[in-house]
């Protein structure tokens, strides 16, 4: 989390600490509308990454966390980054715990290209990645013209600079060594595809990431490297409520009134999703981004003057109906 105002902080700590029900916050598994755990035990096999190697930056904690919980289920070994050494830690006994299987942990930057290379160094020693998974990131809400230089440099140099590093820094050991079957895959936002206000920086810094993952699809392609990327809609996590959804906003009902699924994303649902993607089953997926927002993306455009009347009752509809003259 980079320059977050503490007040932001306190009051969407706030917020998710009164949130109904219908929000729950699920830094692991949690079944909330009942369906999550059958789904956990349904989709895959659960050898389907075995023998995978994968890095997951920014794993210590929300989705990173979720998608790293999901590979050892299903077989990975599995290695978390991220700058804070004690979350890092608490996060890989706590996995270890879960799932019975061992995670390895590296404290690195990945704005810091030097850094970077010394993690890739340091995990090639014992075993190439298969796998990277671009998902550290930095948010900050605010007027763009009120912005400093130092904040914008911040989430970009989390999202755009350190996505790049890992990605090359990764692919360049996988094509010096000439081995195949490798995945890069990126967590994007919506603001990637259709921008944002407010958060320009993480949308400008999220397109380049999806720019990235359509180039090197073509590049790397024929290496037998492919790219791939996930576009989350709106899954609890405290790293992204406390920067983004401070009371102000609506609270929790107003914002699952904006999702036609009318609730937020379960991690699981989220977790499964990356799971199949860097998994041999989506082997010729490459350069693609899959949208996974209960529908959020689709009634912005042409249903936009529509919302307010999803909720509205039949006497509502009866009311507006052509009368006979
Ligand atoms: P989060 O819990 O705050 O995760 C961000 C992670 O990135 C943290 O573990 C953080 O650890 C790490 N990180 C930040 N700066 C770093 C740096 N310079 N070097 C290395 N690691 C760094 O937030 P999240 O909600 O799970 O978000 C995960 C991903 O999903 C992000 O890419 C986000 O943009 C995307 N996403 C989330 C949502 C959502 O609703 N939650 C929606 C759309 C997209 P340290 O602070 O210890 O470094």
């Amino acid at each position: 989390m980079v320059a977050t105002a503490r007040w932001a902080t306190r009051r969407a700590a706030d917020l998710i600490r009164s949130s109904t029900a219908d929000v729950a916050l699920t830094r692991t598994w949690k079944p909330a509308s009942g369906h999550g755990q059958e789904l956990k035990d349904a989709v895959f096999q659960l050898d389907l990454l075995k023998g995978k190697r994968i890095l997951v930056t920014g794993g210590g904690t929300g989705l990173g966390r979720s998608m790293s919980h999901r590979f050892l289920e299903l077989g990975a070994n599995v290695v978390i980054c991220g700058r804070r050494e004690d979350v890092l830690e608490q996060t890989a006994e706590e996995l270890t715990k879960e799932t019975g299987a061992e995670i390895e942990t590296v404290r690195c930057d990945v704005r810091l290209p030097d850094a970077v290379e010394a993690m890739m160094d340091r995990i090639w020693q014992k075993r190439p990645l298969d796998i990277l998974v671009n998902n550290a990131a930095g948010q900050i809400l605010a007027p763009t013209h009120k912005m400093s230089s130092r904040a914008i440099d911040a989430v970009l140099g989390i999202v755009l600079h350190g996505s790049a590093y890992c990605t090359v820094a990764a692919g360049r050991r996988w094509i010096d060594a000439g081995e195949r079957n490798k995945v890069v895959m990126s967590i994007l936002t919506v603001s990637a595809l259709l921008g944002a206000p407010f958060t320009v920086p993480s949308a400008m810094a999220k397109a380049g990431v999806l720019a990235m993952t359509k180039s090197l699809a073509v590049e790397w392609g024929p290496r037998g490297i492919r790219t791939c990327a996930i576009v989350p809609g709106l899954f609890p996590t405290e790293g992204a409520w406390s920067r983004l959804m401070p009371k102000e906003r609506g609270g929790d009902e107003e914002l699952v009134k904006t999702i036609p699924l009318r609730r937020v994303g379960e991690h699981i649902e989220l977790a499964n999703l990356a799971a199949f993607l860097v998994s041999d089953g989506a082997a010729y997926i490459n350069g693609d981004a899959v949208v996974i927002d209960g529908g959020k993306m689709q009634s912005g455009g042409g249903g936009a003057s529509t919302q307010s009347m999803l909720d509205w009752t039949d006497e509502q509809w009866e009311a507006i109906r052509p009368k006979k003259k």
